[in-house]
């Protein structure tokens, strides 16, 4: 097959690509090693930045998220003893929106469909030669290739030179996905027993993680414990409205920071996990995929109706800016949150008067406000 941008990978940034790339009537054909239904039944991300929700917009993909998302103002830190709502809304003007990323990933193949969109799945061996995607039963000849292809991919490797920036964090968070009503507000909890967070993807359904030891087995963690144990982080108050229910997924998944610069070389561009991940506190990484697919998608769109490659040669810098914004505030919002194994008394004691300050100062919340409602494209 010949088209202009290959794509590997159909997760958001790969298929919001192909979304974004026709409407400016570029050809692309998305190229994925596992099938739909896998890439479907992924539980992920859930917390859309207002400025992801304006993207998905304009590109006609929110009809069901403005119907089924659930609008917020902000986000409230618990702890023992209190809790301050971080008002986006107030200090931004802004609301963000919860809606899973397994909707939104439906949608973006709702509208792949529509257009019968070319994306090849099951491509196994999947591999780059030069400006051609290559996989088992076929290849895919391309003038640019776009490796969204998430953290796990082989896009990245075709980088040579490349600075990694990394941070693995001393625990992992374990996740439960249940089909009970949700607390009203997105609740980030700070407790001696470690980090709980209590989430939501739609009306009837929760999402609740804890902060676990790195060594964690799921296995050892049957429903009523995590539920006990998530229950006695909370105050009181806020543990007495958790609605329990049987889980329909649980998964761990380890905190890492991870940045490679550059993001492109010659005529490969990463977007999305391919070329960074950060620890979901921020609620940054799929917002990061979708601004670096408007960036990378507006470059090619001027290259096609130009022949300029003063956007395609811009873009890393231009992303990477964004980039890093919500690395920082991700990693301020994990230091800030959880119970460190190797914390000395002094790191404690300085976390705690962080938090207190973070709750006793407006100027503090509008900083923080401002970060988690992300920055303008
Ligand atoms: C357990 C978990 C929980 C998360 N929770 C949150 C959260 O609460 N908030 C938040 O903002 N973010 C969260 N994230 C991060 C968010 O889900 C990702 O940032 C987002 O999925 C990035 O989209 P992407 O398209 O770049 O990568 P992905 O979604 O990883 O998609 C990459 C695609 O490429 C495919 N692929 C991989 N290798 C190849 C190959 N060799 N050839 C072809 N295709 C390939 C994969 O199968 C996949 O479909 C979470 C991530 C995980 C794993």
């Amino acid at each position: 097959m010949r088209t202009q941008v290959g794509i590997v990978g159909a997760g958001p940034a790969g298929l919001l690509l192909a979304e974004m790339l026709h409407r400016h009537g570029v050809d692309s054909v998305v190229v994925e090693k596992h099938s739909r239904a896998h890439v479907l039944g992924r539980i992920r991300a859930g917390v859309l930045e207002p400025t992801t929700v304006d993207v998905l917009r304009e590109n006609g993909l929110a009809e069901r998220l403005d119907r089924d998302g659930n609008v917020h103002d902000g986000v409230r830190i618990v702890r023992s003893g209190g809790g301050f709502l971080i008002d986006i809304n107030l200090h931004c003007g802004k609301r963000f929106v919860a809606y899973g990323q397994t909707n939104l990933q439906d949608d973006l193949f709702a509208a792949a469909d529509r257009r019968r969109a070319a994306i090849i799945t099951e491509a196994a061996d999947v591999r780059l030669d030069g400006t051609s995607i290559v996989f088992k039963t076929g290849r895919v000849d391309c003038d640019f290739i776009a490796g969204c292809d998430g953290f796990h991919g082989i896009s990245r490797d075709s980088i040579p030179a490349k600075r990694e920036y990394e941070k693995v964090y001393p625990f992992g968070w374990l996740g439960i996905l249940s089909e009970t009503p949700p607390l009203p507000e997105i609740a980030y909890c700070h407790s001696p027993r470690g980090f709980a967070l209590a989430s939501q993807r739609s009306p009837m359904l929760s999402r609740y993680y804890i902060q676990v030891p790195l060594d964690t087995r799921i296995e050892d963690w049957p429903d009523a414990r995590f539920w006990a144990e998530i229950k006695a982080r909370f105050p009181r108050d806020w543990a007495d409205a958790i609605v329990i229910g049987p889980s329909i997924e649980k998964s761990i998944a380890p905190l890492r920071s991870y940045v490679a610069e550059p993001m492109s070389h010659g005529r490969l561009f990463l977007a999305g996990d391919a070329a960074h991940i950060v620890p979901p506190t921020g609620a940054k990484g799929l917002n990061l995929a979708v601004s670096d697919v408007y960036y990378l998608s507006r470059a090619l769109a001027e290259y096609y109706r130009t022949g300029s490659m003063a956007l395609l040669d811009a873009y890393s810098e231009t992303a990477l800016r964004r980039v890093w914004a919500a690395v920082r505030v991700s990693w301020y919002l994990t230091t800030l949150l959880h119970r460190f194994p190797d914390a000395s008394p002094f790191d404690e004691r300085a976390q705690e008067y962080e938090l207190a300050y973070l709750e006793s100062s407006e100027h503090a919340q509008a900083a923080l406000a401002e970060q988690y409602a992300g920055l303008p494209l």
